[in-house]
């Protein structure tokens, strides 16, 4: 295969590790063409360095003195601010793997859509947020959109050389994070620094508190109704303590196929990096007889709201969807800075979805404007704690 160009967004968080830690081991076959951080200028100059960048970009702008000195002759480009960010991604690489965290993704993620390459989606708030006109972008311009979260990239393998018409069930699985086996009466006193802490995977901070909250699950789920038409109807979500079994498509003649792998976000990212070839990852191989046990069992609505919440947003369609994901945003914020409990975090969605039903977007900016209304409730409910 000849050489392919690269853009990662949110290159210097988890995902975007993961990303380049791929890319470096396969340097001949990649030209980075832009790497973005928030703020954290100083190892998005050394990534941009590393990897021979074209451009360096920081969202926020207070940043970019810090990157332009640590890129000063190099001859790799700075830049910040939010409509930067915009460009960087419409700058044309093939692959776009879009690794932001939230909805701050959403406008770059939608410019490299419209560049028509392949967009490999690990930023499941903006596919949730902007849900149909994401879908339709995606068709308008001829992008490939190819799933990153593990559960969603299984499916998309299990899937492949079959008919959608002939799907049952598509079942995602969930660790049930941290507190599973906890007590609703513990649940109300969870720490931040408790949430973080995943028993099976090491993720960035706010995707951490989503697999605490189960919401991580419901985003998902709506994620799964956009990627998959098969109907809401047919998605079910199964609690997995093991994360070995990444999900599983079971079809009408009783055969069920279901992706399985080490818990390590190399192998979906490689599995979307390589797609439709394969690619050999550094990770360690899947040992059953080791592991011994997969288990498998309901999850449970009554301490985890948030799965019930997000398949109501999703029946509701329209707008629900990018409000309940930007009071997700705002709620966990607030929990990871100690002002409010855990348990408030589904509260608030609830409260701001039951304040607010904004008509379907139709464009970016509609999009952009109920997410901002919604922040707006939330943050309303936050400083009234
Ligand atoms: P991290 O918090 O580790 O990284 C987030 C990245 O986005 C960083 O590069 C950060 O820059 C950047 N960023 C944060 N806020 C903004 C903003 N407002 N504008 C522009 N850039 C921003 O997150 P993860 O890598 O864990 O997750 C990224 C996405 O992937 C999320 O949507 C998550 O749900 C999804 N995902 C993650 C998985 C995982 O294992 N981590 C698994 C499946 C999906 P800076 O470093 O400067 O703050
Ligand atoms: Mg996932």
């Amino acid at each position: 295969r000849s050489m392919r160009s690269l853009t990662v967004l949110g290159a210097t968080g988890s995902i975007g590790a993961s990303t380049l830690d791929l890319i470096r081991r396969n340097r001949d076959q990649w030209r980075v063409v832009a790497l973005t951080a928030h703020s954290n200028a100083g190892d998005l100059a050394k990534l941009a360095l590393e990897f021979g960048a074209e451009l360096a970009v920081v969202a926020d702008e207070a940043h970019l003195p810090a990157l332009r000195e640590a890129l000063a002759g190099s001859g790799v480009e700075a830049a910040g601010g939010p409509a930067a960010l915009v460009e960087a991604a419409a700058r044309g690489a093939e692959v776009t793997v879009a690794a932001i965290v939230g909805c701050a993704g959403l406008a770059p993620t939608m410019a490299a859509i419209e560049q028509g390459g392949v967009i490999a989606l690990a930023n499941k708030e903006a596919l949730v947020s902007a849900g149909e006109v994401m879908m339709a972008a995606v068709a308008r311009h001829g992008a490939t959109l190819l799933p990153v979260d593990s559960e969603h990239n299984a499916i998309f393998q299990c899937l492949a050389g079959n008919r959608a018409e002939h799907v049952r069930w598509i079942t995602l699985t969930a660790s049930g994070g941290p507190f599973r086996d906890w007590s609703l009466e513990r649940l109300q006193a969870a720490t931040p620094a408790e949430a973080v802490r995943h028993p099976n995977w090491d993720m960035g901070a706010k995707i951490s508190v989503d697999s605490a909250t189960m919401f991580n699950k419901g985003l998902e789920l709506i994620e799964a109704y956009h990627l998959f038409p098969v109907g809401l109807d047919r998605l079910r979500i199964i609690v997995h303590p093991q994360s070995v079994v990444h999900s599983m498509v079971e079809y009408r003649d009783g055969s069920t196929l279901a992706q399985l792998g080490p818990s390590d976000m190399r192998v979906p990212i490689a599995s979307a990096l390589a797609w439709p070839e394969r690619m050999d990852t550094p990770c360690a191989p899947l040992d059953l007889a080791e592991i011994g046990e997969l288990t498998f069992r309901m999850p449970d609505e009554a301490r985890f709201p948030a799965t019930r919440l997000a398949r109501e947003a999703a029946q509701a369609g329209g707008g629900i969807p990018a409000v309940l994901n930007a009071a997700n945003e705002i709620s966990v914020a607030a929990f990871l800075h100690g002002q409010i409990s855990f348990t408030r975090i589904a509260a608030y969605v609830e409260d701001v979805l039951g304040s607010y039903a904004p008509p379907p977007p139709a464009s970016l900016s509609d999009v952009l404007e109920v997410d901002g209304e919604a922040r707006a409730r939330a943050r309303t409910l936050v400083t009234s704690t």
